[in-house]
C-alpha cells in the first residue's frame, strides 16, 4: 500500500509545488509507481507536468461527479500519475463540509486507489483550510519546505501547531516526514542563520539535502516539465535527486 506525503506550509511561494513535483518526478524515474494530487485551486502542480486541468479532476470528485480512478492522467513522466485541480476548487470548501466527516473526505477517495502506487504525493493552497486539514487528515506523514528567511519562521510554529491538532483530534498517525529548506543562497547570513537555527531545533527531522536557489528550477514549470527531464545537471536537479533518496531512506 502506498505511503501518503502532504507538502504543507500556509505560506505562500516558499516551494511546496516545486517540490512535490520534483521529488515526485524522480522518485517515478527510480522505479516507484507515485500518484500527484494537486489539491490547490492554483493548480500549479497540474500545470507543472503538463496536464489537462480541463478534465474532469479532485474538484469533480469532490462534488460528486467523478470518481478517483477515472480521472487519473498520466505524466510525460513514465511511473508519474496526476489528479489534478483547477480553479474551481477554490469553491470546494463550501461543498466539502457538507459531507459528513469532511475532515477524512480525500482519505477516503484516496483509499480506493492507495494500492495502485508506491507513493500519493499531496500539494496543498498556501492556507490552513479545509484543504490543507484534509491533506493532513489523508496523510502518513507530511514534509514541510521551509523558504531560508526570517518570516519563514514566524509560520512554522503555527504550522506545527496545526499538526499537533489533528495528531491529537484526527489522524493520529501523522508523522513529520521531515522539513526541507529551499530558494537557499549560501552568500546570505540570513539564510546560513535560519538553517543553524532551525536545524539545532529540529535536529535529525530537518533533511540533510538543502535545495539551493537554482533558476532552472523556476524555469522547468514554464515548459511543463519536471526538473529531471528540463535539466537534469543542473545544481536544484542534483539536489532535488538527492533529496529523493533521503526520502526514500525515512519512509
Ligand atoms: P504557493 O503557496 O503559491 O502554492 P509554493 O509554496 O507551492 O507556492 P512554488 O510555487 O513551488 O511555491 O515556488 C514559488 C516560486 O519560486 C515559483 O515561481 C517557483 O518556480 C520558484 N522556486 C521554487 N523553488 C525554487 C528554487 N529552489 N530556486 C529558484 N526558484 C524557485
Ligand atoms: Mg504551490
Amino acid at each position: 500500500m502506498g505511503k501518503t506525503i502532504v507538502f504543507a506550509n500556509q505560506k505562500g511561494g516558499v516551494g511546496k509545488t516545486t517540490t512535490s513535483v520534483n521529488l515526485g518526478s524522480y522518485i517515478a524515474e527510480s522505479g516507484k509507481k507515485v500518484l500527484l494530487v494537486d489539491f490547490d485551486p492554483q493548480g500549479n502542480m497540474s500545470s507543472s507536468v503538463n496536464a489537462d486541468s480541463t478534465k474532469n479532476g479532485i474538484y469533480e470528485v469532490v462534488s460528486g461527479k467523478a470518481q478517483v480512478k477515472d480521472t487519473i492522467q498520466n505524466t510525460v513522466v513514465k511511473n508519474l500519475d496526476i489528479l489534478t485541480s483547477n480553479i474551481n476548487l477554490s469553491g470546494a470548501g463550501v461543498e466539502l463540509v457538507e459531507y459528513k466527516d469532511w475532515e477524512h473526505f480525500l482519505e477516503r477517495s484516496l483509499a480506493t486507489v492507495k494500492d495502485d502506487y508506491d507513493f500519493i504525493f499531496i500539494d496543498s493552497p498556501p492556507s490552513l483550510d479545509v484543504l490543507t486539514l484534509n491533506g493532513l487528515t489523508a496523510a502518513d506523514s507530511v514534509i514541510i519546505p521551509l523558504q531560508c528567511e526570517y518570516f519563514a519562521l514566524e509560520g512554522l510554529s503555527l504550522l506545527l501547531q496545526t499538526i499537533k491538532k489533528v495528531q491529537k483530534n484526527i489522524n493520529s498517525d501523522l508523522k513529520i516526514c521531515g522539513i526541507v529548506f529551499t530558494m537557499y543562497d549560501s552568500r546570505t547570513n540570513l539564510a546560513n542563520e535560519v538553517v543553524q537555527e532551525v536545524s539545532g531545533y529540529f535536529k535529525d527531522k530537518v533533511f540533510k539535502t538543502v535545495i539551493p536557489r537554482n533558476i532552472r528550477l523556476s524555469e522547468a514549470p514554464s515548459h511543463s516539465v519536471p526538473i529531471n527531464l528540463y535539466s537534469p545537471q543542473c545544481i536544484g536537479a542534483k539536489s532535488y535527486e538527492k533529496l529523493a533518496q533521503e526520502v526514500l531512506e525515512r519512509v
